[in-house]
């Protein structure tokens, strides 16, 4: 890695004309030479499956929920780090979309769905040299989250929705305690502690100082007492965006089930919590199998626009997939041909997705990676899923192709929309935060 500019001085160049003696090298030109395509069997032994047969209709209502996180620096000393978050959740019915010219939407028509129809959450965390109330980077940020989730200009719906699934209240047993985890202030003994009785926060039994519901989720796993990574801040953003997801699940569960069985909701991004965030991931499997089971399918899908699998799906497709097709890759495909790792150990996505991967090609021009819940036995994770386990997928199937966008490739109207309010990276918003880190440094 060549050094980075200072303040004095310039930074160190990369050379460009080291290239030329890799080149040279015998061995690299012996290697190189040697490569070769892909066999074609490779790329078209694929189990390429017809679509099901569609759904009467398209689900009339659609949930599109969508996040942007930006981590700012000042330019002045300390250089206090600040990372912002926004989340937004879009409502649209069908006939709102069949409004819109999906080529050159009108500017007004987008802004007057959007006034009735979209919510959205920001909030902000310090991520190194600041404090906050007086707080160490630690604690503060913890207690951030846990305000962040009761924020009042959602009305504290979104906390409610996460002690509905933590708790279970949905279930007609709901649980007494949350699942044991490490408390914050156990770093040197890692002593596990909880909460009960539907409690928001409560007092560590073990060390006697205050928890919050929200310290299960471990975020305090990856900070230090005085600064912060950046993960903690997509971390966050992820989990807001199911949160708000659920929440708008919640509310047609506890006000009008009948109207779940109309209702798309889509996520940007895999259906997916890593690591320690994964503690959510049972609750909502548990939920979709219970919902499902009482006769009420949630119709919920997650859509990756970039990483290795859709990569992958683009890899495929020098195969030409057919139209109206989809595949279903298994544990064993997904790491050997995805991932490019050993199937030994764990299920792929074991203890962190709440959907099964499907690559659908809907035609030439639009090909997606879905993420969908499967049904199966509570407990039982399925390595191998079939179309047939994955929750709505006929009506699914039926109702996606209504929201294509003709403006991006690959992309769904109610999720660009979703990124439309949601985003924070487009100029001039970096700058003005980065004046806002800068201005507010007391
Ligand atoms: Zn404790």
């Amino acid at each position: 890695m060549p050094y980075p500019a200072g303040k004095n001085l310039p930074s160190e160049l990369a050379s460009k004309l080291g290239h030329l003696e890799v080149l040279k090298s015998p061995l690299v030109r012996e290697i190189v030479q040697n490569f070769e395509q892909p066999a074609a069997e490779e790329v078209i032994d694929v189990k390429w499956e017809p679509f099901p047969p569609p759904s009467s209709k398209p689900l009339d209502l659609v949930f599109a929920v969508d996040g942007s996180w930006q981590a700012v620096t000042g330019e002045r000393f300390p250089y206090r780090k600040i990372a912002f978050v926004k989340t937004a959740l879009m409502k649209i019915d069908q006939i709102a979309l069949s409004k819109i010219d999906s080529e050159q939407p009108h500017p007004l028509a987008l802004r007057d769905i959007m006034a009735d129809a979209a919510f959205y959450h920001a909030t902000a965390f310090p991520l190194r040299h600041a404090y906050f109330k007086g707080l160490s980077v630690y604690d503060a940020i913890r207690q951030i989250i846990f305000e962040s989730l009761k924020d009042a200009s959602l009305e504290g719906e979104v906390m409610k929705t996460f002690k509905w699934l933590v708790y279970e209240s949905w279930s007609s047993s709901p649980r007494s305690a949350l699942p044991d985890f490490q408390c914050p202030y156990g770093e040197k003994d890692g002593h596990l502690t909880t909460l009960s009785s539907d409690a928001e926060k409560g007092i560590c039994t073990s060390c006697g100082k205050e928890i919050f519901i929200t310290d299960m989720l471990g975020f305090h796993l990856e900070m230090a007492e005085s600064a912060a990574s950046e993960s903690v801040a997509t971390a966050y953003m992820n989990i807001h965006e199911t949160l708000l997801l659920f929440t708008a699940v919640r509310h047609f569960w506890e006000t009008n089930r009948e109207i779940l069985k109309h209702c798309l909701f889509l996520k940007d991004g895999p259906l997916q919590l890593r690591a320690q965030y994964s503690k959510l991931v049972n609750p909502i499997r548990k939920f979709l199998l219970h919902a499902y089971s009482q006769g009420y399918p949630i119709s919920i899908v997650g859509q990756e626009k970039t990483g290795v699998f859709v990569d992958h799906l683009n890899f495929l497709l020098g195969g030409n997939a057919p139209a109206k097709h989809f595949f279903i890759p298994d544990h064993e495909y997904i790491c050997h041909k995805v991932l490019c790792r050993p199937s030994t150990g764990l299920p792929y996505g074991h203890d962190t997705n709440y959907g099964a991967k499907v690559f659908v090609v809907f035609d030439k021009c639009c090909r997606l990676v879905l993420s969908i819940p499967i049904c199966a036995k509570m407990d039982e994770f399925v390595c191998a899923p079939r179309a047939l386990q994955l929750i709505s997928f006929d009506k699914i199937l039926t109702t996606l192709p209504g929201m294509i966008s003709a403006r991006h490739e690959n992309a769904l109207v109610p999720l660009e929309m979703a990124n439309s309010i949601a985003s924070l990276s487009t100029y001039p918003s970096a700058q003005v935060l980065k004046l806002f880190a800068d201005a507010h440094v007391r």
